[in-house]
Formats: structure tokens, C-alpha cells, sequence
């Protein structure tokens, strides 16, 4: 049975170069990279050349790159961190901003937050079309708002977000408040996990103090993150314990893993030329989809949407049941993040564009990788035409039922 993998948003293979490079770490070179004796050294050699490499990548500085186990961490460090460092120096409740359909690790961060008191939150949610407006972040600043976290593009219906406009927003706001000698700053976080493999993460550019990403989306290994973290930013550790990464974050460092985040990330650049054939993939999969299966829908902009990111809407269909039969077939797909699968509730996501519950249930993501064919997708359409059917035929009166018993 053919296997067709479309489910890249989920998680990308490890490149087989990006492997090479790193089984030295695991077993000849397995020294620690904080010892002070030479075979240490080797492996802290190893975790610098990586750190230049994902600097340049950023265009950072060395010394404000520090690994983590994945952009779950990245995002709690960025947001507790700042508020953690803000309650050191003042006395009143700070403001955090963020968006309605942020990843599960941003918003349970700033929700928690939220309840035990510890801050006053604003969600901004996006329009329709999966995009935030700038102008509805520059709204719910207050006076005593610290940190604006805004994803970079949505894991989910990958639509990509104005992050350098916004960038410049906070950037003049600071300038204002600077002139009036306010003493609190506000920083700006990105949570650029689905963005690092297509669009430009020059931190300058973009105007951002704190950016997180996950090696395992740019086919380097799991469990490997990186936070940005810009030079002198008040900010605390999460984690107590050893003074690994400039006191930041605790705990022996995932050599291995460091490495291939490091060898991952250099290979972005070559793979970028690629970005080009996959968009015109990406839109002969929506365009197949929205002509061959009757009353399908496109979740998210055209146009402002990551060139791996296809989500589609089928009406009278249940989406886990769909995916369950793709599954059969060798077709690997995704209802919403991978996080949230498993839990029959509407897509927070969908939810945020302003879709009724019963109109989310019928989604499906399917996200293309870089060795991704025409020739498998032309089978996936067809089998998902052949699925949305059968299913249509057998729940979609029972579907239809429940809803209007609901309503
Ligand atoms: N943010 C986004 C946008 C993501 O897509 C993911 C992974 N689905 C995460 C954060 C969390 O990444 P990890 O599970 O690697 O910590």
C-alpha cells in the first residue's frame, strides 16, 4: 500500500545529512558539553558551531540564542520569563496580549497566568480570513502592557501574520514612551515555529525581542528548541538549577540534538529555493480539492498563507472520521495541530475566524513537505473524494440531526 505523508506541519522526518552529523554525539563524542575537560571541550565546540549557525540564521548574536527542548519551552520562557522579571522591579499587574488562536503552549500560558492573577490578558482574535490586523494589537495596548506575543504563522490553517508591521508598532510606541521617561518597555514575542522553513526570521527585520522555534518542523530532531532572547532584556529563568545558557535555561545540553538543530537549520537556505514549486503544489492541491468535492471550503487566506499549508473545510463530513479512513488508505493527514487531536472539541482556531462549532467539524490540514509529488497528490485528492462521500452518505443525515437538535 502506498504511504503518502501530509501531515509536515505535524512533524518533518530528520534529514538523513542532519542525522550523520549528529550520531557522534550520542556515543564516540557523548562528553559533556559544561565539563572542563578537553572531551568536554569537544562537545562545546560542537554546541558553538551550532550556535553560530543558528545565529546567522536569525542574524543574532551568539550570546542571545539559547537552546531549549522545543518551542513549548521557547514560548513558556518568553512569556513567564518577562513577566517573572517585571514582578522583580515593580508592584502592579502587568498586561500581556496575545491572539486568539495562538498555539496551545501560548495561550494555557497566558490563560494560567491569567487565573492565578499574576496578569491582566487581552486576546485579539484575527479576521475571517486568518490574519490579525495590526491595528487591533495597537488598540488593546494599555499603559501597563509589557509583552505582545503574536504567532508567525497559524499552525494550523498556516495564514502568516504582519509581524514586522507589528514589530515597527511596538517599536515607535517604545520610542514614544521613552521621550516621556516611561520606565517600563514593551517587548514583542514570535512564536515561529511554522514559519523558520519559508519566510525571512531576521529578528532586525522583524522587529521582535523574543522568537521560539522547534528543530523537528525544519527536519532536524525532537525534543530541540530554540528561544531568541535579544542582548539585555529583562527577563528571568523558568528553570532553576545549573548556569547553563548565559544562566537562562537549566540542565546538561542535548549535544546531539544541538547539532542537528544546527545542521537543520543551515539547510533551510538551499531548501528555500524549493519554496516556489511547492506554493504552485500547494495551490493544485486547493484548486483539485474546491473543484472535485462538492461543497468544500478553504479555511484561511489564499494569498497570506504558508506554501506548505492546505486546509479544507467539507461540509456534512466528521473530520476524525475522515482522517481515520485516510489513515486506512496510507494517507497521513490532520484535523487541526497534532497537540489538540484526540480531543473531539471544535478547532480553537476555526472557532477564532468566527465559524460556528458545527462548521469546523468537517476540516482537514494537509501540510506538503519538500519531497512531497504531484503524483501523490493527485492520489490523495482521490481518495479523499472517494472518503468525503462514503462518509457523507452514511453520517451526514445523522450529522445533520444532531446539529439541528443542538440549535
Ligand atoms: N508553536 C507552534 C506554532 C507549533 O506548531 C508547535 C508544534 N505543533 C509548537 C508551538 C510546539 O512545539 P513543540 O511541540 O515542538 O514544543
Amino acid at each position: 500500500m502506498k504511504k503518502i505523508y501530509l501531515d509536515h506541519a505535524a512533524t518533518t522526518p530528520v534529514d538523513k545529512k542532519v542525522l550523520k552529523e549528529m550520531m557522534p554525539y550520542f556515543s564516540r563524542n557523548f562528553g559533556n558539553a559544561s565539563s572542563i575537560h578537553s572531551f568536554g571541550q569537544e562537545a562545546s565546540q560542537a554546541v558553538e558551531k551550532a550556535r553560530m549557525q543558528v545565529s546567522k540564521y536569525f542574524n543574532a548574536n551568539l550570546n542571545e540564542i539559547i537552546f531549549t527542548s522545543g518551542a513549548t519551552e521557547s514560548n513558556n520562557l518568553a512569556i513567564k520569563g518577562v513577566v517573572k522579571a517585571y514582578y522583580k522591579k515593580e508592584k502592579k499587574k502587568p498586561h500581556v496580549i496575545t491572539t486568539t488562536f495562538e498555539h496551545h503552549c501560548v495561550l494555557e500560558t497566558v490563560k494560567k497566568m491569567e487565573k492565578e492573577n499574576l496578569i491582566e490578558a487581552t486576546f485579539v482574535s484575527p479576521k475571517k480570513d486568518g490574519v490579525i490586523d495590526a491595528r487591533d494589537i495597537k488598540n488593546a495596548i494599555k499603559p501597563n502592557t509589557i509583552l505582545v506575543s503574536v504567532m508567525y504563522v497559524n499552525n494550523e490553517i498556516g495564514t502568516v501574520q504582519p509581524i514586522s508591521e507589528i514589530g515597527k508598532l511596538i517599536k515607535k510606541i517604545n520610542e514614544a514612551n521613552k521621550l516621556k521617561a516611561k520606565s517600563c518597555k514593551l517587548f514583542f514575542h514570535t512564536d515561529a515555529t511554522q514559519a523558520v522553513n519559508y519566510f525571512d526570521c531576521n529578528v532586525e527585520k522583524l522587529g521582535v525581542d523574543l522568537l521560539s522555534m522547534s528543530a523537528h518542523k525544519i527536519y532536524g530532531p525532537k525534543g530541540m528548541g530554540v528561544s531568541y532572547v535579544k542582548f539585555g532584556l529583562d527577563i528571568a529563568r523558568i528553570q532553576d538549577g545549573g548556569a547553563q545558557e548565559f544562566g537562562l535555561r537549566a540542565g546538561t545540553l542535548n549535544v546531539s540534538g544541538i547539532v542537528g538543530l544546527g545542521s537543520a537549520i543551515e539547510k533551510v537556505k538551499s531548501q528555500k529555493s524549493k519554496v516556489k514549486s511547492m506554493v504552485v503544489l500547494r495551490d493544485y492541491l486547493i484548486n483539485k480539492i474546491l473543484k472535485e468535492i462538492p461543497d468544500s471550503r478553504l479555511n484561511g487566506s489564499r494569498i497570506k498563507r504558508s506554501p506548505n499549508n492546505v486546509n479544507v473545510n467539507f461540509s456534512r463530513v466528521e473530520g476524525e472520521s475522515l482522517l481515520m479512513m485516510l489513515s486506512v488508505e496510507g494517507i497521513f493527514a490532520s484535523t487541526g495541530s497534532a497537540c489538540s487531536s484526540g480531543s473531539l472539541s471544535p478547532s480553537h482556531v476555526l472557532l477564532a475566524l468566527g465559524l460556528k462549532p458545527e462548521e469546523t467539524h468537517g476540516s482537514l490540514r494537509l501540510t506538503l513537505g519538500k519531497n512531497t509529488t504531484k503524483k501523490e497528490i493527485d492520489y490523495a485528492v482521490k481518495v479523499i473524494k472517494k472518503s468525503v462521500g462514503k462518509l457523507r452518505k452514511v453520517s451526514g443525515n445523522v450529522l445533520k440531526d444532531y446539529y439541528k437538535n443542538k440549535s
